[in-house]
């Protein structure tokens, strides 16, 4: 999900890392033989099919995907034909934010296409038994001052996140702005009038001054190509489109109708780990299917203390998102957030200056090691019997992966209706009309879930339904065919006009994304109105300054290849093939975190904007 995303590890201590191979020599016997045991792991999970390996819902795999959860019927409405100033496409929390900082910009005539019945993005999608936020509510669902709203735990569920972007959305007036379950199929850039042409799935045209194109990273659902997936005779779907229909109950669990029915739970990401319990509790038997363990840190949810948000101070949570940043990159002189994110991603504390390099790195990666040993011994002292420890214990860096939060998913595998089926790195051998299948070993299911994640290679262009045709007929998967190439992540030569907002390439993504969709929303919507106000008709990114950003990508994000370079297998690396890593998030991310990458922004709206764009009025 969106924080996830949402999912970006580029904080401090993994880029002092750097190469985790080179730093050998410096381990004791027993962190060397760590290292070797990653490498072997590792090399389990590398495919030569690397993200071919998984399917997209199309044809005969649509069904796995069943319709919109949250809407009603689709409802019949004219084809709309009108000019805005700016067109939004993507109803999301990174859609909201920016129509919510152009309101209040003052740029009020705009229109936003969402594919949803109701805002939300992947909170409107993602409405699966146990999704919660992983980061604390308090940083992470953003404009709670604005709302005035305190969030009921530290960490949110679902409904609750999914109702906030709903009130951000009243609190801006955005409703009345939005098309609801229209799909933006095409945006074309029409030069003779300067304008975007955006198309819909229902026969719209809207132009344009502006576009804002904030369509996510997590919303075109895959499933793994294990052979055999559609001879399934029994139930099955994605995650992200969860069947209370089949399973009886809610977002809360109580999930009735599974209680005389076998379950296979495919997948143990951020979201597996979710659903896991809930499922568990319901289901008559449950098999986890795992291929990589991931790293289980502990909870430890709480309700809000109402005297601790009553003596709240105005412009308190800018500070303490500002806080979390700073704990993630070392440095902070405390922690107002103080949870496992903090303590997991703990970054040594930063080199005195003048510290050789190298010492840091090594002693960042000793940590990592040390760090990563707590956290399997926390597994044998959760999970009783001994072999199905072992093979929930993550052997990576512990950047590789998200981490996840849970005080019952491990607990889940002392249930005696609970079983693990390890597939060691493999994934399952096949599915049968009525079985998953592995080592031979055929397991009897009447449901298959998969909570196998989302395509996030897809530049969210053409893969993802949408054409983006820039000046001369290009599109932006043909500019971006081998690497991205932008000015701050969030315009493209060729592509006038034109915000990517929280297309986390090239920017500086963080694991609280919200934080940063709010940055590049106040950043966005400030050039957009001056440029309004301006009379500007084209805005066009110099060539020079497109270069000069790149290269700077690259001279910062080198450390954090090397790092991606020697980690398992995931949506993070490419599945380990970094050939494609100059169209990868953390690959492309600016690698001076999150601070430097504002100030960037601001100083460029003070003294550089003009020069580095080139503007007709
Ligand atoms: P994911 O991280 O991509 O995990 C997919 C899972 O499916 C992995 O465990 C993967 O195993 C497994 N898998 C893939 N192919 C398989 C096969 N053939 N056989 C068995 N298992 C297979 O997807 P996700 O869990 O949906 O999470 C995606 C992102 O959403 C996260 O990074 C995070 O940003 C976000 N998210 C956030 C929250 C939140 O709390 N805010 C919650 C859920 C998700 P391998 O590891 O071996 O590839």
């Amino acid at each position: 999900m969106s924080s996830g995303p949402d999912s970006a590890p580029v904080e401090g201590a993994a880029i002092q890392q750097g190469d985790v191979a080179g730093r050998r020599a410096a381990l004791s016997a027993e962190e060397a033989r760590l290292l070797d045991k990653y490498e072997q792991e590792r090399a389990k999970r590398i495919r030569a099919d690397g993200t071919a390996q998984y399917r997209k819902s199309e044809g005969e795999l649509a069904r796995f995907f069943l319709g919109d959860p949250g809407a009603e019927p689709l409802s019949d409405r004219p084809a709309v034909d009108e000019e805005v100033d700016v067109v939004v496409v993507g109803g999301g929390w990174s859609g909201v934010l920016t129509s919510a900082r152009l309101v209040q910009a003052g740029v009020t005539n705009l229109r936003i296409v969402e594919s949803g019945g109701g805002f939300g993005g992947v909170w409107y999608w993602n409405r699966y038994p146990g999704a919660r936020c992983d980061i604390e509510s308090y940083i992470y669902i953003p404009l709670l001052e604005e709302t005035g709203f305190v969030p009921a735990e530290k960490y949110a569920a679902g409904p609750e996140i999914r109702a906030q972007v709903e009130a951000v959305a009243t609190r801006f007036g955005l409703h009345s702005r939005a098309l609801f379950q229209t799909r933006v199929t095409e945006v074309r850039w029409d030069d003779s009038a300067a304008r975007w042409i955006a198309s819909t799935s229902r026969g719209d045209k809207i132009r344009a001054r502006f576009a804002f194109v904030g369509n996510g990273q997590l919303n075109f659902p895959k499933l793994p190509a294990i052979p055999g997936v559609e001879d399934f005779k029994g139930h099955s779907f994605h995650s992200s489109r969860w069947d209370y229909a089949y399973t009886g109950g809610d977002e809360k669990g109580n999930l009735v109708n599974l209680a005389d029915k076998r379950v296979a739970l495919i997948g143990t990401g951020c979201t597996g780990v979710q659903i896991a319990p809930p499922l568990a509790r319901s289901a008559k038997q449950l098999y986890v299917v795992q291929r990589t363990p991931t790293v289980i840190a502990a909870r430890d949810n709480r309700a809000t203390d109402p005297e601790w948000a009553a003596k709240l101070e105005p412009g308190w949570q800018k500070a303490r998102m500002a806080n979390f940043e700073q704990v993630l990159m070392g440095g902070a002189n405390d922690n107002l957030i103080d949870d496992e994110w903090t303590r997991i991603w703990e970054a040594p504390s930063l080199p005195e200056p003048g510290t050789d390099p190298a010492a840091a790195a090594e002693a960042a990666l000793k940590m990592d090691l040390a760090k990563m040993e707590e956290m399997r011994a926390r597994i044998s002292s959760i999970v009783h019997d001994p072999e199905t420890a072992e093979s929930l214990k993550p052997y990576y860096n512990r950047f590789c992966k998200r981490p996840t939060f849970s005080d019952e998913y491990l607990q889940t595998f002392n249930r005696p209706n609970v079983t693990l089926v390890d597939t060691r790195g493999k994934g399952l051998d096949r599915i049968t009309e009525s079985a998953i299948v592995f080592d031979g070993q055929a397991y009897e299911v009447d449901c298959i879930i998969y909570a196998t994640g989302f395509d996030v290679l897809a530049t969210s262009h053409k893969e993802g339904g949408i054409e983006i045709i820039g000046r001369g007929g290009q599109s932006m998967d043909d500019k971006w065919s081998d690497a991205v190439r932008s000015l701050h992540g969030m315009y493209t030569r060729g592509f006038p006009n034109l915000f990517l907002v929280m297309g986390a390439r090239q920017s500086a993504p963080t694991l609280n994304f919200p934080y940063m969709m709010d940055e590049q929303a106040l950043h966005a919507a400030a050039v957009v109105s001056r440029l309004l106000r301006d009379g500007v008709r084209v805005m066009e990114v110099s060539q020079e300054a497109e270069d000069r950003w790149c290269a700077t990508i690259t001279a910062k994000s080198t450390a954090n290849l090397d790092y991606f370079r020697a980690c398992t297998p995931s949506l993070l690396n490419a599945e380990g093939n970094l050939k494609d890593a100059g169209k990868l998030i953390l690959t492309t991310a600016y690698g001076g975190g999150p601070f430097e990458y504002i100030e960037i922004l601001s100083n460029w709206r003070e003294h550089a904007m003009t020069d580095d764009l080139e503007l007709t009025h």
